[in-house]
């Protein structure tokens, strides 16, 4: 399943060259083209999926290995300090391009970069109304 008007389809698909770190039948994992720090790659799975609502269970369940994977042999080259994983669904969480992906961002004690996220403030009893309307 690809999208013709998909550049990470195109992409992931060999159509539209990259920096290739690894790929298998399932996934292309390439440098992003605006790194936020050094080493900054995503993960494409080479079908489409707007995001994460739409993902398969099949691609899902490899791609948290593989980004484990990634994250260690990434660790071992790059010699970086920390690691996150960020994955953006819809333009309010900052989602840009809409096919999946999965943000490997390597972290250097040095590197300045601030990926915020800021308490909302909530109270105890907020905190349980937010469980029940989840959870019931
Ligand atoms: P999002 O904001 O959707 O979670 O992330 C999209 C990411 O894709 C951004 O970090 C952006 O720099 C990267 N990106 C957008 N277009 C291209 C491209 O053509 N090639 C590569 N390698 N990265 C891209
Ligand atoms: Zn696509």
């Amino acid at each position: 399943m690809r999208d013709e008007n998909c550049i990470f389809c195109k992409i992931a698909n060999g159509e539209i060259p990259s920096r290739t770190l690894y790929e298998d039948d399932d996934f292309r994992v390439i440098l992003d083209l605006n790194p936020v720090t050094k080493g900054h790659a995503l993960i494409l799975p080479k079908d489409h999926y707007k995001n994460l609502y739409e993902l398969d269970d099949s691609i899902a369940v490899k791609a948290l290995p593989l980004a484990k994977k990634m994250a260690a042999v990434m660790t071992d080259q790059l010699g970086c300090d920390g690691f996150n994983l960020i994955q953006n669904n819809n333009e309010v969480a900052g989602q840009t391009v809409f096919h999946f992906h999965i943000h490997l961002i390597p972290r250097y004690n040095d590197d300045k970069q601030q990926l915020v996220m800021k308490p909302c403030g909530m109270t105890a009893e907020d905190l349980d109304a937010v469980r029940e309307q989840i959870v019931d």
